[in-house]
Order: C-alpha cells, then sequence, then structure tokens
C-alpha cells in the first residue's frame, strides 16, 4: 500500500531516514520528512508532477523532520504550493520552521486529531494516537485509511498498544508498519524484534512491516519469523 524513500533508524543513516509515500497521480502523502527526505525526493523525481502535497508527522526528531523546511521551501517557491502538515501540535511546528526562517504562510497545519480528506480523487482518513518513545517530546502513531484499506504507522515507539493489536486479529487494521530494531536494552524507545515475536502471533505476522532497522536489526529472523521487512526505493 505505501512505498518507502528510507527504512534506517536515525543513525543508520546507509539505509536512509525511515519514511513513507503514496502518489496518487497529483497527490503526494509523506510520512515523515527526516533529514534524507527531500534529497530522495529530488533525486527520485517523486513531486515533479504534484500540486497537492500532504505530509504526516509522527514526531519532531531530526530523523522525522529535518528536512521539513527545505521541502516546504521547495514547495513554495519552486512548486508554488502549500503543503499540508499533519501534525497535532500547530506550535511546535511552527516554531520548529519559524527559526529556519519558514514562514506560516508557506504551509498549513492540519491539527486536527482526526483529518478526513475526501475528494473526487480520494477518502483519506488520518487519525494520530499518541505512543510511547521519549519523555521530551510528543510521539505519534497513525492509523490510516485510504480508499478501503487501513494501516497503522507506528512512527517511533516501543509499545504497540491493544487498540493496534485488537485491530489486526479482527481485521480492522490490515497492515502494521512498526519500528522495529535488534537491540534490546531496559528504557529502549524502540520495538525490539523478540518482543514482536512474542506479541505477535504466528498467523499474524505476515501483516506486519519491519521498519526503522538498526545496524543490529537482523533482517534474516524477521523474515524467518513470518514477518516482512520493508525495502526502500531504488
Ligand atoms: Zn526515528
Ligand atoms: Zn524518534
Amino acid at each position: 500500500m505505501i512505498n518507502f524513500l528510507g527504512i534506517g533508524s536515525a543513525f543508520n543513516t546507509q539505509l536512509g531516514n525511515n519514511s513513507a509515500y503514496i502518489k496518487k497521480e497529483k497527490y503526494f502523502i509523506l510520512f515523515d520528512c527526516g533529514s534524507t527526505v527531500f534529497g530522495r525526493l529530488r533525486s527520485l523525481n517523486l513531486i515533479d508532477d504534484v500540486s497537492e502535497l500532504y505530509i504526516i508527522i509522527t514526531h519532531t526528531h531530526p530523523d522525522h523532520i529535518g528536512s521539513l523546511g527545505e521541502l516546504v521551501f521547495y514547495s513554495y517557491y519552486i512548486k508554488n504550493l502549500r503543503p499540508k502538515i499533519l501534525f497535532p501540535d500547530k506550535n511546535l511546528i511552527d516554531v520548529i520552521l519559524g527559526s529556519m526562517g519558514v514562514r506560516t504562510n508557506f504551509y498549513e497545519v492540519l491539527s486536527s486529531v482526526d483529518t478526513v480528506i475526501k475528494n473526487n480523487d480520494f477518502n483519506m482518513e488520518v487519525s494520530f494516537r499518541k505512543c510511547s518513545h521519549v519523555d521530551s517530546i510528543p510521539s505519534y502513531g497513525v492509523l490510516f485509511k485510504l480508499d478501503g484499506s487501513t494501516l497503522y504507522y507506528s512512527g517511533d515507539s516501543n509499545s504497540i498498544s491493544n487498540f493496534v493489536l485488537e485491530g489486526l486479529e479482527k481485521g480492522s487494521i490490515d497492515f502494521l508498519y512498526q519500528d522495529t530494531c535488534g537491540i534490546d536494552y531496559s528504557e529502549n524507545p524502540h520495538f525490539y524484534l523478540g518482543r514482536l515475536a512474542k506479541l505477535i502471533k504466528p498467523e499474524l505476522r505476515h501483516k506486519v512491516y519491519c521498519m526503522h532497522i538498526d545496524p543490529e536489526f537482523n533482517r534474516d529472523e524477521a523474515l524467518e519469523l513470518g514477518f516482512n521487512v520493508v525495502e526502500a526505493v531504488k
């Protein structure tokens, strides 16, 4: 359902900052805009023919918003469009972008926890769910519905809520894209693969996609366990 520009954790830069997108005719929906993302969008020419840009932000760590300023500037000056940034805290986005010299009239923040966008071409629902990652900034997972399919995009999170587990079980969530790491320690802000295997029943694992992977993540082990591992577009 979604494609990935990068699949790495913050310091796993050779895999690119974790970021996903959906391109539908003139519409482009981006999940997070970390430091490597604007460069990937440009080198893949993904936004050349885009006239509506939605940017869903899960939290404000640099590997999730590091190139947001560049993308907004480019959209405004070169593409002549105002991106819609979806994030529940408008003030936080305005402060961060404002400190980079990005004016508030260059973009629009859709700060509702639940946003529905309906037009002739698509029907999108975005619902933010608070998740547990770090104490210093708010972090969200995103329940995302597009044209009849539902996915949950975890953002960075060291837990998976019952709401998501039940959704997978009952079929109300078709795909889970989950921050998964190969390193395990107490106070880990990410979700360890071994815990994922304990939590997700084998028969549901084909719906689960590991993303935001760290250098210690063992791809073969994840696949053997029955999970998917996302791959970035070439
Ligand atoms: Zn991250
Ligand atoms: Zn983070």
